[in-house]
C-alpha cells in the first residue's frame, strides 16, 4: 500500500469505487474514462509500479490477473466478438498510473495496434 497512489486508494476503500470483482489479490473496476463500450481495470492489491515489477515471484499474481481479465471477458459476454487485453508500461507505453493495471477493452472493433 502506498499512502499517495491512485489505486491503492481505490483497492484498500479510501477512495470509492465500484469493485466489479475482489478476491484476496486483485480488484477490477470500470475505467473513468473508457475507450470501449468495456473497458475494464484489474489491479492487484500490492502495490507494483508496473510490469518491470513482475519478477519471479510475481510469475503466479500476474498470471492470477490476466485470468481474472479473461474470466470478466466471459462474464461481460466478450469471447465470441473477442477482446483485448493491454499492459502499459512506462512512457512511450502509455502509462499514466503508476500501480501495475491491466486493461480489459472489447464491444466494438479495436483495430490493429499502432
Ligand atoms: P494507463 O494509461 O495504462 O496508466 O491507464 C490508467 C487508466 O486509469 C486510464 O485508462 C484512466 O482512464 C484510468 N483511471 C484514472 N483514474 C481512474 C479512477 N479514479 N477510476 C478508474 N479509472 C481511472
Ligand atoms: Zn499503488
Amino acid at each position: 500500500m502506498a499512502a499517495d497512489c491512485l489505486f491503492c486508494r481505490i483497492a484498500g476503500g479510501s477512495i470509492p469505487a465500484a469493485k466489479l470483482y475482489e478476491d484476496d489479490r486483485c480488484i477490477a473496476i470500470a475505467d473513468i474514462a473508457p475507450k470501449a463500450p468495456l473497458h475494464l481495470l484489474v489491479l492487484p492489491k500490492e502495490h507494483l509500479v508496473g510490469a518491470p515489477d513482475i519478477d519471479g515471484s510475481r510469475e503466479a499474481l500476474a498470471g492470477h490477473l490476466l485470468k481474472v481479465a479473461a474470466d470478466l471477458a466471459r462474464e461481460k459476454g466478450l469471447e465470441p466478438d473477442g477482446y483485448r487485453i493491454v499492459i502499459n508500461s512506462g512512457d512511450h507505453g502509455g502509462q499514466t498510473v503508476g500501480h501495475l493495471h491491466v486493461h480489459l477493452l472489447g464491444g466494438r472493433p479495436l483495430g490493429a495496434m499502432g
